[in-house]
């Protein structure tokens, strides 16, 4: 029997509510799971935050059978003979599922190249160090960015890197945030899919790695009320054959005619995509402003409080000019909110869009006259019109497929019919664990 540099396979898929869900097989299984897949019910889309509820509608039942794949392409061994991979759904007669979130970034992908486009995304990640049951743990030792939260935490950070570096995860950096026990991490950039599942694949090595502290980490959009929240900010870039639309234009802060046409997509189409990036019963708690979560549907150059900022080329940006898109947060599922920001790109490029004027402001500063006047709104906080504008969105429907953005609504009315009525406090309380692993 061939030796094998693990014992087991963790396969993971991420549901339109973020769950990050799992099988695992020996690892002399693996061919018969990148080939054959394993089975699982449709009704994994449709599973909620609750633990226990499943939201159904037309395509999510308890009828049919998907099979999940694994991208073999993929693997990363973890140590301890541990192996993972990622999946994607597809159907019966392996044709990709279209409800399927790894599917439709892919599909995505494949329409940029079509059209001549490449494009990086680079994941950042906040979370907050909790007891196992979600305790908040003691703070006497925390500033904010402070060293103390680096000492306090030392050998976890160091842990975590090691086992990072093991898995082939790109750590950018690695830091205390804002809040008590709060840290962010973030990642290389890569190829859309690969990114995403790079997040995947952190996210896991955290949760592994907190265990060996008898912790766990909370990557709720506020795990605890009335205090900063966690994002999950993505920066991209994208590129055709002349190189980066973002820079060495004659636009603004040296972005070109065509990365000007993307800004403005995003900005434009954002409120649709609020239910995909940000869209949880708990994210309307950090769609505040002042909480540097781009709660503002405006654009500006290293501006921290505009939903979409912009960051120009230079010597400190080893990676070129990007975009960071401000307002996703750890609940989304970054497969279908990659897809959505790219679809906003295209939409952007292919109607030609006029840049808005940029915000070089924090726009709460702002008369409510001049931000109307600049096309400057509040996103909302509550989820109830997030949904509605996301179900309206022709060319968000159109760009992801039906059954993608069906499925998103399916969870996250869910969650709006049985928690939205929750204070604050009972809200985060109760979902402070739910996309924890
Ligand atoms: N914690 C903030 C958020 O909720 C982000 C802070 C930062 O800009 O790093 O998105
Ligand atoms: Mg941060």
């Amino acid at each position: 029997m061939a030796a094998f540099a693990y014992d087991f396979v963790i396969g993971t898929v991420v549901n339109p509510a973020g769950l990050i869900l799992a099988k695992t097989i020996p690892a002399s299984r693996l061919t018969a799971f990148s080939e054959a897949g394993f089975g699982a019910s449709p009704s994994w889309h449709g599973f909620a935050i609750d633990q226990v509820g499943i939201a159904f509608n037309d395509d999510i039942g308890v009828v049919g059978d998907y099979r999940i794949l694994a991208d073999h392409d993929a693997l990363r061994t973890l140590g301890d003979g541990v192996a993972w991979v990622p999946g994607s759904f597809y159907d019966q007669q392996t044709r990709p599922a279209l409800s399927c979130s790894r599917g439709t970034l892919r599909r995505i992908e494949d329409r940029l190249a079509d059209t001549g486009l490449t494009a990086r995304i680079g994941h950042e990640i906040e979370f907050f160090l909790v007891g196992p049951d979600g305790a908040q743990l003691p703070s006497a030792l925390w500033a904010q960015y402070g060293l103390a939260g680096v000492l306090e935490h030392e050998t976890f950070i160091r842990d975590v890197t090691a086992s990072a570096g093991l898995a082939g995860i790109g750590i950018e950096q690695f830091h205390p945030e804002y809040g008590p026990n709060q840290f962010e991490l973030s990642l290389a950039p890569q190829s859309p899919v690969a990114a995403a599942d790079q997040l995947v694949l952190t996210k896991l090595v955290l949760g592994r790695t907190a265990r060996k502290y008898g912790l766990r980490v909370s990557f709720s959009p506020v795990p605890f009320a009335g205090t900063v929240g966690s994002g999950a900010h993505q920066h991209f870039s994208l590129s055709d054959d002349s190189g980066s639309l973002f820079e060495g234009g004659d636009g603004p802060s040296g972005m070109t005619r065509r990365g000007g046409h993307v800004v403005a997509g995003l900005v434009d189409g954002l409120p649709e995509a609020q239910a995909i990036l940000c869209g949880s019963v708990v994210s309307g708690l950090r769609m505040k402003p002042g909480h540097w979560a781009g709660a503002y549907t405006c654009w500006g150059t290293e501006n921290r409080e505009a939903a979409i900022r912009f960051l120009p080329a230079g010597p400190g940006k080893p990676h070129g000019a990007n975009v960071e898109i401000k307002v996703i947060d750890p609940s989304a599922n970054p497969y279908f909110a990659s897809a959505a920001i790219l679809a906003l790109a295209l939409d952007g490029l292919d109607r030609e869009s006029a840049l808005p004027p940029e915000t070089t402001v924090d726009p709460a500063t702002l008369t409510a006259e001049e931000r109307a006047a600049a096309g400057t709104a509040l996103l909302p906080s509550d989820q109830g019109s997030a949904l509605a504008a996301l179900d309206g969105s022709t060319r968000l429907r159109a760009a992801l497929g039906d059954q993608a953005v069906d499925a998103i609504l399916a969870v996250r009315r869910y969650e709006n019919d049985n928690f939205g009525d929750l204070a604050p406090e009972a809200l985060t309380d109760r979902f402070r664990m739910a996309w924890s692993v």
